[in-house]
C-alpha cells in the first residue's frame, strides 16, 4: 500500500512537470487552449515550484471567471511587501488584454517553464520579479471562434477584442468602467510595477518587420525617464535583432489607411491606452505588437524574445530606474502651478526612413471602387517614406496651485475612480463658506455625436478664473503633492482628452434646467431695455443678422442678464485651490 502511494505520488508529481505546456506547444503552434488551461497551469506551477511561483487569484470577470497572476521570483519574494522591503523591481506583463491576440499568454507560460527547468538562463529572475497575467479579458477569451480576427494568421480559434460588457479594455485605463479594469488597478496599486507590458498582435498592412515595441515615457515626460526610456528601447531593439526578429520601436500604421507612402507618425499614447498610463505614472509602459500576418510560432517566439529582453534589461537598469522613479514621485508636488502637456501631435517635420516592406501595386478595386493596395509578400522592397517623430504639445494646462476641490454632490462618484487609481485625498470635514477658489465656466460645450466605449463623450471650451464658492462639508480635496500629480490633472482637467468630463461623466451640469416662458421674456426685455447700458449692448447684438432673425437668441440675451438665470449651468462642478 505504501509503495503504491509513493508511485501515485512519484507520478502525480512527474504529471505536473509533464502537463506544463501548453496546447499551443503540443499542437506546434496551431491552436491556442481554452482558460481552463490557464486555471490549471496556474496551479500547477505553483504545486510543482513553490518556493518560486505563486498562483494568485485578484478578482473575478463579470461572467464569474477567476482572474489570476503568476508572480515569479528566484528569492521566493512572492508578495508586494516582500519586493517592496527589498526595493526588488517588478515587471509585469499581461497577454490578452485583446483576447484574440493571445501570443503573451503561450510566450509567458513557455517562458516561465524554460526559466524553472534552466533552458533559459537562471539569472533571468534572480534581480527581478515577474508578475504575469496571462489573459486580461477572460470574458473575451472564452467568446472562441475560428474568424475572431480576420487579419490574422493562427491560431486556428482564438477569443474576441472586447469583454462580455463589449468595452475595450485598452481603452478604459483611465475611465475604469469595467470591473476587470478595477480589479486589475487595485491588483497593480499593491504591486506598483516598475515595467507594465502590454502584450499583443497588430493589425494593418503586410510588410517584413515581425514585432513592435514602444516605450513610454519616451518622446514626452519627465527628462530622467525619457533618457532611459530612449536607451531601453534602443537596447529591445538590439537583443530582439540578435534573436533573429526584426523589431521597430514605433506603432507601423501609415498616416493615410492602405497607403505605405503616406508615411508613419509616432506619439506619446494617451493613459486610456496601457502604456501611455503606466508611462504617466512615472513607471514605463510597454506596448508590444507582434506583426499579425506572420504565422504563430513566429509571434510567439518574437513575444517571447521581448518578454526576455525587457526582463534581462529591467534587471540590470532596476536600482537605478527604481530609484530615479521614486525621486519623481516625491517631488511630484513641484508640478505645482507648472505647465504641463496633455496631448500632442506630430511637426511637419519628417525623416526619410528605409521600411523594409513588400512590392506592392495600388489599382482602383473592382469591388468597392476604391484605390486598393495588392502586396506581394513573396517579393521584398525596401520602402523610402518618412517618419514623423518630432511632437509639439495640442493640448497644455497649468496645474493649479494646491490641488482640486471635487464637491460633495459628485464626491461618491468621483471618489470610486481617485481609489481605483490609488489617488489620495482627504475629505473636507467642515462647510466652507465662499471659498476662494478656480472654476470653470464653459464657454461652448458639445457633446460627441456617437457613443465610443459605452460613453458619450462631452467637449468644452472655457478657462479657469476666481471665483467664490461654498464647499459643503464632504467634499473632496485633491491635492497635487503626490505621486500621481498627472494622471490627476488628466482626470481633472476639462480640456484633458480623458477627462472625467470628456468620457461625459458630468452631462448633466451642461445642461440647461431651467427656462424663462417666451411671454414672460418679453415683459423682463421691455423692463430692462429702459437701462442705456442694456440697450447699447441689445442693438450691437443686433448688428448680427443671425442674431437678429432669431428670436430665441433675442429673448436669451436678456434671460442670461436677469437675476433668475442659473448661475451654475455650464460651471464645471470641480473646482481648484
Ligand atoms: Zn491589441
Amino acid at each position: 500500500m505504501k509503495l503504491l502511494w509513493v508511485v501515485l505520488l512519484a507520478f502525480a508529481g512527474y504529471a505536473w512537470a509533464a502537463d506544463l505546456t501548453t496546447i499551443a506547444e503540443r499542437s506546434q503552434w496551431k491552436k491556442t487552449g481554452r482558460y481552463d488551461e490557464v486555471i490549471r497551469l496556474c496551479h500547477d506551477f505553483e504545486k510543482a515550484y513553490p518556493k518560486k511561483v505563486k498562483c494568485q487569484k485578484f478578482g473575478e470577470t463579470p461572467e464569474g471567471r477567476p482572474m489570476l497572476a503568476l508572480i515569479a521570483s528566484e528569492d521566493g519574494k512572492l508578495t508586494p511587501l516582500a519586493n517592496h522591503r527589498a526595493d526588488r523591481p517588478i515587471v509585469f506583463a499581461q497577454g490578452g488584454i485583446h483576447a484574440g491576440e493571445i501570443d503573451g499568454k503561450d510566450a509567458g507560460f513557455w517562458l516561465l517553464r524554460n526559466w524553472l527547468t534552466g533552458k533559459t538562463s537562471n539569472d533571468l529572475l534572480k534581480a527581478v520579479t515577474w508578475v504575469f497575467v496571462p489573459v486580461f479579458n477572460i470574458d473575451g477569451h472564452e467568446r472562441f471562434g475560428k474568424w475572431n480576427r480576420p487579419n490574422q494568421v493562427g491560431p486556428e480559434e482564438m477569443g474576441w477584442r472586447t469583454t462580455g460588457q463589449n468595452l475595450n479594455l485598452n481603452r478604459d485605463y483611465v475611465k475604469a468602467d469595467a470591473p476587470e479594469m478595477v480589479a486589475m488597478l487595485t491588483f497593480l496599486n499593491r504591486w506598483d510595477p516598475m515595467v507594465h507590458v502590454d502584450l499583443h498582435v497588430t493589425d494593418g498592412a503586410k510588410f517584413q518587420p515581425d514585432v513592435a515595441v514602444m516605450v513610454q515615457p519616451l518622446q514626452s515626460g519627465p527628462e530622467t525617464l525619457r533618457a532611459f526610456g530612449k536607451a531601453f528601447s534602443q537596447e529591445i531593439m538590439e537583443r530582439i535583432r540578435a534573436k533573429g526578429g526584426m523589431p521597430l520601436p514605433y506603432y507601423p500604421s501609415f498616416i493615410r489607411d492602405d497607403e505605405p507612402s503616406s508615411g508613419i507618425g509616432q506619439l506619446p499614447a494617451l493613459p486610456r491606452l496601457s502604456h501611455g498610463y503606466w508611462g504617466n505614472r512615472n513607471r514605463f509602459g510597454v506596448l508590444v505588437e507582434t506583426h499579425s500576418w506572420k504565422d504563430y510560432a513566429t509571434r510567439v517566439q518574437r513575444t517571447y524574445d521581448a518578454l526576455t529582453s525587457i526582463l534581462t534589461i529591467a534587471a540590470k537598469q532596476g536600482p537605478e530606474w527604481l530609484k530615479a522613479m521614486k525621486t519623481l514621485d516625491r517631488q511630484a508636488g513641484e508640478l505645482a502651478g507648472q505647465k504641463i502637456d496633455l496631448a500632442f501631435e506630430n511637426t511637419k517635420t519628417s525623416q526619410t526612413i528605409d521600411f523594409p516592406g513588400y512590392q506592392y501595386t495600388r489599382e482602383t478595386s473592382k469591388v468597392s471602387g476604391a484605390p486598393q493596395t495588392k502586396y506581394d509578400d513573396t517579393k521584398k522592397e525596401t520602402w523610402q517614406i518618412p517618419h514623423f517623430a518630432e511632437i509639439q504639445p495640442k493640448i497644455s494646462v497649468t496645474l493649479p496651485k494646491a490641488g482640486y476641490y471635487v464637491p460633495a454632490a459628485i464626491a461618491t462618484a468621483t471618489r470610486t475612480k481617485l481609489d481605483t487609481h490609488g489617488i489620495e485625498y482627504q475629505v473636507v470635514p467642515k462647510a466652507l463658506k465662499a471659498a476662494e477658489v478656480e472654476s470653470f465656466r464653459a464657454t461652448e460645450a458639445t457633446v460627441a455625436e456617437v457613443a465610443f466605449e459605452g460613453r458619450v463623450g462631452l467637449t468644452v471650451k472655457g478657462q479657469w478664473a476666481a471665483e467664490k464658492h461654498d464647499i459643503p462639508a464632504g467634499s473632496l480635496f485633491v491635492p497635487i503633492a503626490q505621486p500621481r500629480a498627472v494622471l490627476i490633472a488628466y482626470l481633472l482637467e476639462p480640456n484633458s482628452p480623458d477627462s472625467l468630463l470628456s468620457w461625459g461623466q458630468y452631462h448633466a451640469f451642461f445642461e440647461q434646467k431651467e427656462s424663462m416662458e417666451a411671454y414672460v421674456a418679453e415683459a423682463v426685455a421691455e423692463e430692462m431695455l429702459k437701462d442705456p447700458e442694456v440697450r447699447k449692448a441689445f442693438d450691437h447684438e443686433l448688428e448680427n443678422a443671425e442674431f437678429a432673425k432669431s428670436p430665441a437668441k433675442r429673448l436669451d440675451f436678456f434671460y442670461r442678464r436677469h437675476p433668475s438665470y442659473d448661475d451654475r449651468f455650464n460651471l464645471y462642478p470641480v473646482y481648484r485651490k
